[in-house]
């Protein structure tokens, strides 16, 4: 496969044309894309490399957040050269994959999550396109930061396929790169947590600042610390990604398939929105 510069001007198709998908632990690579191709895409935050095809009359993208063989840590990825790249592709939508521990005993190893809020206990990211950097101050509303309507036809999708699934779920995302301890667990949950992770922050709020809908799933791999009987391990979130991992490819297909050209939410898409990419330096190079 070659690698080239993506042109700039993205997608070509009309609006709700163009889709990503962003894979997280255990989900690195795109099986399902027609004619897949490379390509990078020049950020002011950094270069990002991602996977260009077609399915279903669609333009998508697949990105993967860890990069190729899981080189990059939650906490040293560059969540915003991830979004600013996908807001220069001109993508509408992000359905983006996580795996996560469960505080919760109804959610357990192998469920899906259609997440429906965070808690952000992350301490060193940059968090927000907004920083200054000749960007206006923003306050953006995170009231409901998941995009209302991808979520319903997640469910909808994962409802027709049989899967155990929750239609909604509150994500904690810690820092990483170490687990949390039973102590910090039972505070999440006492907080309203019910699947912690480390890369579900900031990447919802930088797609919401970009004005892309963005929704969450997360596949549940084990119980969080001091629920689950044994100490936790990354082999044993890799190996019930690799068990379960398809799951989230099948829903990701069903929901695309019936997925109409446009639709209506409440995802607040604000003017400011479109200086991410009009920015000098954010734009592709061709
Ligand atoms: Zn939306």
């Amino acid at each position: 496969m070659t690698m080239k510069n993506h042109p700039a001007g993205g997608c070509k198709l009309p609006a709700g044309g163009c889709i990503a998908f962003i894979g997280g632990t255990g989900f690195y690579a795109a099986p399902f894309l027609d004619d897949p191709q490379e390509i990078l895409v020049e950020t002011r935050y950094g270069p990002v490399r991602l996977l260009k095809g077609h399915k279903f009359d669609r333009e998508i993208y697949f990105l993967s957040r860890h990069g190729a063989g899981h080189s990059v840590p939650p906490h040293l990825v560059n969540y915003r050269a991830n979004i600013a790249a996908l807001k220069t592709l001109q993508v509408q939508a992000i359905f983006a994959a996580t795996a996560v521990g469960s505080l919760a005993e109804e959610m357990a190893p192998g469920h899906l999550v259609i997440l429906d809020q965070f808690l952000d206990f992350t301490k060193a990211r940059i968090g927000t396109f907004f920083q200054g950097e000749g960007f206006p101050v923003v306050h953006t509303d995170m009231s409901d930061p998941y995009c209302s309507f991808l979520r319903r036809e997640l469910a909808g999708s994962a409802d027709r396929l049989g899967f155990a699934f929750h239609s909604s779920g509150c994500y904690v995302c810690t820092e990483g790169p170490r687990f949390e301890s039973a102590g910090e667990i039972r505070m999440y949950g006492t907080l309203g947590g019910q699947v912690v992770g480390m890369t579900g922050v900031p990447e919802v709020v930088l797609a919401r600042e970009a004005g892309i809908c963005y929704a969450g799933v997360s596949l549940v791999t084990n119980y969080a610390a001091g629920i689950s009987p044994h100490p936790l391990s990354h082999e044993e979130v890799v190996e019930m990604m690799k068990k379960n991992g398809e799951h989230f490819l099948t829903l990701l297909m069903a929901a695309l398939q019936t997925l109409p050209p446009q639709w209506d939410c409440s995802c607040e898409k604000r003017p400011e929105a479109n200086l991410i990419t009009t920015m000098p330096s954010s734009e592709a190079k061709g």
